[in-house]
């Protein structure tokens, strides 16, 4: 989904995703269609400010201006990775990028002369699902993002759930006590196991010939190969097995699941499926759909955002 009308009639608003290695930028005009995107790649940090990342923001922005005189666009949404506290919109933390306590909803906005969005980039995502997807007839739903690593929005009584920023780490559960080390300096997390980023690693640790990523091991467990197969069962067993523990906890109707890894399709959902629902008893199940607004759901969760803020802004 790259053209076409995507957000339906509204405003005109600009859109980021600012991500580990690249910002996309898209501009969505009056009848809701993503008239232009635009990739670069993200600006590293040195020192703890967001100041690259806003200046490039503002570059941005004149680029579509001059391109597209025709569409003004009059907010903005702005979303990054990392800890995010959506409601001081404040960027907490970015490893992979450098900035620390960052105040990007409101130096945005100063830097564009647009009131702005600010969130995570998997609730920008998650939102985009569950308010345009197939999730969207729900009002309990997990959103599941499984690509480099794994990261979780929660919908809850009809209303995006962050706790500060801090819920929706399912990737940082542990479903292996004293397994492999994950990036965030645990053992064992989901992350560490199920991601696409992490079944080829895990793979590639005893392969004579290594792989590039998770779908060539997903063709050689498919032709035979034992130890593929074995990664591949092993990552579909702990997502079964983490999924089931927030259904115990959260009970909702539907999981979606999006990422590199959810292109898997049969290969993934049926055996997760099935661990899941092994592990459930009295348990209400959930649906298990695949995720449908396509590679932009960030871009597109952003944009919704942005006219979110408009109506609040003017109330
Ligand atoms: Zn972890």
């Amino acid at each position: 989904m790259t053209v076409g009308q995507i957000l339906g009639n509204g405003p005109a608003v600009l859109a980021f995703d600012v991500g580990g290695t690249d910002t996309k930028a898209g501009l969505f005009d009056d009848r809701g269609s993503l008239v232009e995107v635009v990739r670069v790649p993200t600006p590293y940090s040195t020192d703890g400010s967001g100041d690259a990342v806003l200046a490039q923001l503002g570059v941005l922005t004149e680029r579509f201006a001059a391109r597209h005189p025709d569409v003004a666009p009059l907010a903005a949404g702005l979303i990054v990775p990392g800890l995010v506290d959506d409601d001081a919109g404040v960027g907490v933390y970015a490893e992979n990028l450098g900035w620390r306590d960052v105040p990007f909803r409101d130096a945005a906005s100063s830097a564009l002369g647009l009131p702005v969005a600010f969130t995570h980039d998997v609730r920008a995502a998650g939102t985009a699902e569950y308010r345009l997807g197939a999730a969207g007839r729900f009002r309990n739903v997990m959103v599941v993002v499984i690509g480099t690593g794994i990261a979780g929005a929660l919908f809850l009584d009809g209303k995006p759930y962050s706790a500060s920023g801090f819920a929706g780490e399912i990737g940082h559960s542990v479903v292996d006590v004293g397994g492999v080390p994950c990036a965030c300096g645990g053992n064992g997390c989901l992350e560490a196991i199920a991601s696409a980023g992490a079944i080829a690693r895990l793979y590639n640790r005893h392969a004579s010939v290594p792989v590039a990523g998770a779908r060539e091991v997903l063709e050689l467990a498919r032709s035979g190969n034992a130890a593929a197969a074995s990664v591949w069962d092993t990552a579909t067993d702990a997502l079964g097995l983490a999924l089931s523990q927030a259904v115990a906890l959260l009970a909702p109707e539907a999981i979606v699941l999006g990422g590199g890894l959810a292109q898997a399709g049969d290969a993934l959902f049926t055996p997760v499926e099935e661990r899941m629902n092994s592990l459930l008893t009295f348990h209400r199940r959930p649906v298990l759909l695949p995720a449908t607004v396509g590679e932009n759901a960030g871009l597109v969760g952003a944009a919704l955002g942005a006219r979110q803020r408009l109506t609040e802004v003017k109330a």
